[in-house]
């Protein structure tokens, strides 16, 4: 911790990666990396929901509904999460002018709504917030649609005749080309990276903090479990993010 308080004391650019570890506190359920034992995930962590593909849910009525039900199962406790300490500390290093930029793999918005800047913000596995139509891309707030769909559970349309898709990423879907570009720019302009709560595995987007890396940033990763990226990283700082980070950034 002391080396890597240096580090960060060093640093005017730091740019930040999270993962879903960063969000257990706020009480958001790991969900990606099934692995038993693996990255965030509890050992008794079991994902039961098969996901619908991307495909599966462009070509059939019936797995858009399947997969806008399960959305909806979930969706009061994504609304109710709130930014817990992890959040909180990368605000902290904002306000001191050392963030660059947060590339997150958490869909729950709780960067945004702890008051991360949008313009340092990049969602790389979508948000929460909206859901794009798969015919004229525009982006309608989940809350409406949500309203709605409690009443005939119908998958929702666009005001265009469209289908509507739900904005986090799916199983199989691209992940948003503007939104890896800026991230992989980021990780070439800072001057430090530090993943927190990811293992690392998910690809392409945890190809970001090893891009810095590569480009011979120093690289700190926070994770209690075991990551894809243990062997590159030049600190590992072995615990919860929401206990670390605040004391990394103090
Ligand atoms: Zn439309």
């Amino acid at each position: 911790m002391k080396r890597a308080r240096k580090l960060v004391e060093k640093s005017s650019r730091v740019m930040i990666f999270t993962g879903p570890g960063i969000s257990a506190a706020s009480g958001i359920p790991c969900s990606g990396d099934i692995r038993p034992g693996a990255g965030n995930c509890p050992s008794d962590c079991r994902e039961v929901y098969v996901p619908v593909s991307y495909q599966q849910f462009v070509d059939s009525t019936m797995f858009k509904q399947i997969h806008w039900k399960f959305l909806y199962s979930s969706y009061a406790l994504y609304r109710a999460a709130r930014p817990n300490a992890a959040h909180e500390a990368v605000i902290n290093l904002e306000k001191r002018g050392k963030l660059l930029a947060v590339a997150t793999q958490n869909e729950d918005n709780l960067h945004r709504l702890a008051g991360t800047g949008t313009d340092k913000l990049i969602e790389l596995h979508g948000t929460w917030l909206y859901a794009e139509c798969l015919d004229c891309y525009d982006w309608i707030p989940m809350e409406d649609i949500f309203l709605a769909f409690a009443k005939d559970e119908c998958p929702p349309m666009c005001h265009c005749g469209g289908w509507l898709k739900p904005a986090p990423l799916m199983k199989g879907e691209e992940l948003e080309r503007e939104n890896l570009i800026k991230a992989f720019q980021a990780a070439r302009d800072c001057d430090l990276i530090i993943s927190a709560g990811s293992s690392l595995y998910a690809e392409p987007s945890s190809s970001v903090p090893l891009a810095a890396k590569a480009a011979g940033k120093p690289y700190i990763i926070i994770n209690p479990n075991r990551t894809a990226q243990d062997s590159v990283a030049d600190i590992k700082l072995e615990g919860d993010a929401g206990a670390l980070l605040p004391e990394l950034f103090a």
